[in-house]
Parts: structure tokens; C-alpha cells; sequence
């Protein structure tokens, strides 16, 4: 007999990580390329030497760390085995089954999966035609069974951020009791100076996600955190999976945020690549929304599959997202040069559905 499972599984999409092969170049999964500085690998090997002794469940010494570098008391602080897994905690402390969680779609795909898994009802609230929140829109989607909203600033997949004024009056406009998870897992490239962290200040339902999987380079050990108030933070270690932040992922990320000027400054050349890209796709006749993360978005629609086959098989891995558009991760000049190269030639341009001679 087939061991029984939830009925509702099959309806749950399954999360499609960034391809990767051997060799090719890697712009799928909004990755560093860079490895870990020195004093971070050394963090991480000391860390995996005691690996037979279970991890400080409460983060402390990070959370500590944390506290200091962005002036945030300690119990507004959460660890996470990512920020993915804070997203999951998020709905499983707001949401019982038929709440609603609100977010806007096209954006991070975890948000669909994480609602589904606690029970919870996805209510997608479509982008503008700038590939930004629509929020008003989303305003408007909230019901008495709405429990928790995720704004994702930038947006992933399409870059588009939101300016300090339109997020505070649709803040303001949320009411009270509903959470509002202000995703900042770009944070450090985005630079049109709206922090989460000084919004969150003066209102309890608003909370910030962020990650070390970005600027800081660890993606592969899993460590994010959440900025709220104190009583979310209590209810996040309720549901939270004993352990899940592991040892070496706290090691490493203290040792992050010892380095943090030296990481931080990478940013800029993210930044500077990430507008030289543009301007080239721009001035192949792209249409290119304007981006704050370390990613562009080509919004091909239904082009956007073989498009992102195509790029592949020229041996630069992006993402393509249905029907939507695909999202290029910003990686070294040789690597974003790369891509420029197939995408300026006749048959990316033939694909992108743009006239084969660059004007
Ligand atoms: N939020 C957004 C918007 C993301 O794009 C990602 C990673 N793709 C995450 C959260 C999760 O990141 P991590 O779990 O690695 O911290």
C-alpha cells in the first residue's frame, strides 16, 4: 500500500532551484562568485573541527553580533537556516489553515511553496507594468482572513524597488494586527537608501528578512536572520526547527560580520557591472527595467524558455521564469561578457523577438 500522505501535496509547487553544470557559467541562482575571505574559511574549518557537538540553539554569540552591527537590540533578533526558512516560520506563526498571505507575483518563489506547506491560501497580487509591487493593489487584496503580507524590496525575480514614501503609506495603511514580512534579501545593492530595519522602528507588525547568501557569500551554509519585535521573535523559536542553524553557519556568519566592510565593498563593483549590463542590453534594444539587486530581468514572456535554453546551450546558465521573463545574475566581467555575447548575437536577438540588426 502507498504510505498515505497530505491530499493537498500534489498542489503544492516544488521548489526549481537555478540549474548548474560542470563548466558552464552560473548566472541562475544570484550567487557571489567569489569563495569565503580567509578569515572566514578559517572560521568555517574551526567550527566544523567540533562538529560533534551540537550548535548554540539560540544563535546567541550571532544574534549578539548582529545586535552590534546594526544597532538593533538583541531580542528583536532571529536566526534562521536561511531567510527562506524564516519566510516558512513567518507563515506558520500568523496562519492557520484558510488564512490569507498576501504577496506579489511575479516574486521570490519560496512564497507560494511556504504558504501552501503551513496550510495557508496564496493570494498573488500581480506586478505593475513596471515589474514593481502594485501596492495599492495589494491593499485592496487584504480580507479578514488575511494574516501576513510579504514585500520582497528589490523584488526578485525583476530588480524593481519600492522608494521610501509609497512603502511607508502602504505600511501605515496595513492594519495593525496583520504581519508585514519587508523581504530585503538584496539589501546590500540596493542603493536607493530605503532600509527596512528604520521602517520596522515604531511598528510592531513589520518585519525585516534578511540573508548571508548574498553580499556576504554564504549561500551554501544557510544563515539568515530576522529583525522584529519581541514577541514575533519569541514565536519564530517556537516553530523554529531545534538546531537548524548549524554550527558552522553561525561561525561563519560572525565571522561575515567581522569582514563586513571588506564584503560590503564588493557590492559596489556588483553594482557598477550590474549598470554596464544593463546599459549594453539597453543599447541592444532590450527592455531592461531598472534593477536594485545584483540581477536584470529581460521580461521576454513567452519567449522566455527557449530563450533561456538557448543561453545554456551557448554555455551561460540563467533563469528563465514561465512565461514571465528571465533573470540574469550578475557575475565577473568575463562571465557577464559572456552572456552580452550571446545576447547581442543574431539568434538571442532573433529569440528576444528583436530586429536581427542592432540599430
Ligand atoms: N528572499 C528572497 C527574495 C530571495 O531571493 C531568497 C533567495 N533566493 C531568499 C529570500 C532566501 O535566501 P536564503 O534562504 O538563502 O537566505
Amino acid at each position: 500500500m502507498t504510505p498515505a500522505t497530505r491530499a493537498d501535496l500534489a498542489s503544492i509547487p516544488t521548489y526549481v532551484p537555478g540549474r548548474s553544470y560542470p563548466g558552464a557559467i552560473k548566472l541562475a541562482s544570484n550567487e557571489t562568485t567569489q569563495g569565503p575571505l580567509p578569515g572566514v574559511a578559517q572560521a568555517i574549518a574551526d567550527a566544523a573541527a567540533n562538529a560533534n557537538r551540537y550548535p548554540d540553539n539560540t544563535a546567541s554569540a550571532l544574534i549578539g553580533a548582529l545586535s552590534q552591527a546594526l544597532g538593533v537590540p538583541a531580542e528583536n533578533i532571529a536566526a534562521g537556516c536561511g531567510s527562506v526558512a524564516l519566510c516558512q516560520e513567518l507563515v506558520q506563526i500568523t496562519c492557520g489553515v484558510g488564512d490569507e498571505v498576501i504577496y506579489a507575483w511575479r516574486s521570490f518563489e519560496a512564497y507560494p511553496v511556504v504558504t501552501k506547506v503551513a496550510g495557508a491560501t496564496p493570494v498573488p497580487v500581480p506586478l505593475t507594468v513596471d515589474h514593481g509591487h502594485d501596492l495599492d493593489a495589494m491593499l485592496a487584496a487584504i480580507t479578514d482572513r488575511t494574516r501576513l503580507i510579504f514585500v520582497c524590496n528589490p523584488n526578485n525575480p525583476t530588480g524593481a524597488a519600492l522608494g521610501r514614501d509609497e512603502l511607508e503609506l502602504f505600511l501605515d495603511a496595513v492594519p495593525a494586527h496583520i504581519v508585514v514580512a519587508l523581504d530585503e534579501a538584496y539589501f546590500e545593492y540596493n542603493r536607493s537608501g530605503v532600509d527596512g530595519i528604520e521602517l520596522a522602528r515604531g511598528r510592531r507588525n513589520v518585519v525585516v528578512l534578511r540573508t548571508f547568501s548574498k553580499a556576504y557569500g554564504l549561500a551554501g551554509v544557510r544563515v539568515g536572520y530576522a529583525v522584529a519585535d519581541p514577541e514575533i521573535v519569541t514565536a519564530l523559536a517556537k516553530v523554529h526547527i531545534t538546531f537548524s542553524v548549524n554550527a558552522v553557519a553561525q561561525a561563519a556568519a560572525i565571522a561575515c560580520l567581522d569582514a563586513r566592510d571588506e564584503l560590503l565593498a564588493r557590492t559596489d563593483a556588483i553594482v557598477a557591472e550590474r549598470d554596464r549590463m544593463r546599459d549594453a542590453l539597453i543599447a541592444a534594444g532590450y527592455d531592461v527595467p531598472v534593477t536594485e539587486a545584483n540581477f536584470v530581468w529581460l521580461p521576454l514572456r513567452e519567449r522566455s524558455a527557449a530563450y533561456g535554453e538557448a543561453s545554456a546551450e551557448a554555455g551561460v546558465l540563467i533563469r528563465p521564469y514561465g512565461t514571465d521573463g528571465v533573470r540574469i545574475t550578475i557575475g565577473d566581467p568575463h562571465e557577464n561578457d559572456a552572456f552580452l555575447t550571446f545576447a547581442t548575437a543574431a539568434p538571442a536577438r532573433e529569440l528576444a523577438g528583436l530586429p536581427v540588426v542592432a540599430q
